[in-house]
This record gives structure tokens, sequence and C-alpha cells, in this order.
């Protein structure tokens, strides 16, 4: 056994010296190929060849950079759902001899617009006036009460004055601009515009020409003003507040008075406010 184990060793050593030196001797460098040169012929004549001198190109606009064109989102009827949210707290409103409470709706999730034809509707010279708005001003419209279910609307302001508003049939809107909330003259400048500059309006002088609403019932310090098809509320800043228009700045309120589509004044109903909607 002695004598075995040393000539193992032996071979084993052997065995792996001879596989290094394989290895070694089989690696091999990779061939380059010999690369050729190619002439250029040329005639003796030929000019040499043109090359235009650089010129700066100024590059067209790109669709979000031209001017005039708003970069928020457009304005859809989804903007104007219910502000309602079950997260509200209940109100307490102090009546002549009792605290009544007040609870909120659950919310867009919970009902739907108002409808017309079995489809959501919200008078469409509301949308298209604050695309209008985004459009001209390049700044963002913020609606804070668009559509109210009946039960948002008396969770806002209980007064009976109140339980007749045409946010009930998505026919008024609450809004200002983000960057001109201290300015809410303009954006009264800009509805006026609007229906001077429209074709469809052309010609028409009970929308192109609005009046002042003088008398004292409007709630607000400014007169209205009127056409044949719209109410326009400016709302100072202390004026006018309630749950859903709780922030800081004057804002402005349209009220839609005339349907165009269906040629009629829109008037406020039970049914419309009540029944003309979807519950969850
Ligand atoms: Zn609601």
């Amino acid at each position: 056994m002695k004598t075995v184990t040393p000539i193992l060793l032996f071979l084993l050593a052997s065995c792996l010296l001879m596989g290094c030196s394989s290895r070694s001797s089989t690696t091999t460098l990779p061939v380059v190929p010999s690369l050729k040169g190619e002439y250029i012929f040329r005639q003796h004549d030929e000019p040499p060849l043109q090359i235009d001198p650089m010129v700066a190109h100024q590059r067209a606009p790109y669709p979000w950079e031209e001017e005039k064109l708003c970069h928020y989102p457009k304005i859809t009827k989804d903007f104007f759902r219910c502000k309602g949210s079950v997260l509200n707290p209940v109100r307490l409103v102090k009546k002549e001899k009792e605290e009544v409470r007040y609870y909120d709706c659950g919310g867009p999730q919970k009902h739907s617009l108002p409808l017309r034809d079995h489809k959501e509707f919200i008078y469409p010279i509301l949308i298209d006036l604050l695309n209008d708005i985004q459009v001209q001003t390049g700044k963002r419209v913020i609606i804070t009460c668009g559509h109210c279910c009946p039960d948002h609307n008396t969770y806002l302001d209980p007064s009976p004055a109140n339980q007749t508003s045409k946010h009930l049939l998505g026919a008024e809107v609450d809004f200002y601009v983000q960057g001109l909330e201290q300015q809410p003259e303009k954006i009264i400048e800009l509805i006026l515009a609007y229906y001077r500059e429209q074709p469809k309006y052309k010609g028409l002088k009970e929308f192109e020409e609005f009046k002042r609403y003088e008398k004292g019932d409007s709630h607000v310090s400014t007169p209205p003003w009127m056409n044949k098809e719209i109410f326009v509320k400016l709302v100072k800043k202390e004026e006018g507040r309630d749950f859903d228009n709780r922030h800081g700045y004057p804002y402005v309120s349209i009220q839609v008075r005339y349907d165009w589509d269906l040629q009629e004044k829109v008037i406020y109903t039970w049914d419309k406010a009540f029944r003309s909607f979807h519950r969850w």
C-alpha cells in the first residue's frame, strides 16, 4: 500500500498537466479576413460632390404648443357629476325650535347625471362655454358645483329658495378659473364675447346682446348678465358660500334659461329634479 499511493499521486498530477497542455495547444486566434480597399474612379473633369450649405429651419409647433390650444383635458359631462359623498359629515341646521340633521348623498357612485333620451345629459351650452374659456385663457376651469341630486342640493343649502335650483336639472354650473381666481370679470367678458363671435348666434340679437338683471332677488351685489339662453352671476368672495363653494375665491355661476334643442324655456319641475336620474 505504501508504494501504491505515491504512484497514484504521480499519475493524477501528470494527467492534470497533460490536460492543461492539450487545452493550450488547441486554442487558436480568430482569423481576421484581409480587408481590401476599393478605388473610387473619377473623370479628370468631373466636379467634386457639392454639399448644400446647412440652413437652420424653424420647426412647426407641435399641436400642444400652438397658441390658443388648450393644454387641459376637454371638459365633458363627467366633470359635472354630483360632488356629494358619504364621507361628508352630518350637517346640523338650527330651525325655529329644533336642530335638523341633513345627510349628504352617496355621490356619483350611487346615482347618475340627469337623463334625456335614456342618456346622461348636461346642457351642452355649459360644456361648450367652459371649454371655450379654457381655450381662450389657456387655464384650467375648476367646476365647484355642476349637477346636484336632491339630497346633495338640500345638504348644501336647505333654504326653500334653493330647492328649485337648476343644479338639479344639469342646467347650472359654478366655477372659477385657476390662475384668474381674482379676475372673474375677465371670464364674464369671455362669455359675452362667445355669443358675439359664434356663427350659430350671428344675427340673433336676443342671444348676441346681454341685459343686466337689476332686481334684488339674485343674492349677489353685481347685477347679473342675461340673454335669451343664459343667466350669468358673478359671486364675490363674501357672497354665495355653500358647502361646494367653501373656497376663498369669487366665482361665476351660469344658469341655462333656454333649451336650444327643444326650443323652449328651461324651467324647474319636481319630475325633472327627482325622477330623471338613476339611483343604484
Ligand atoms: Zn348626489
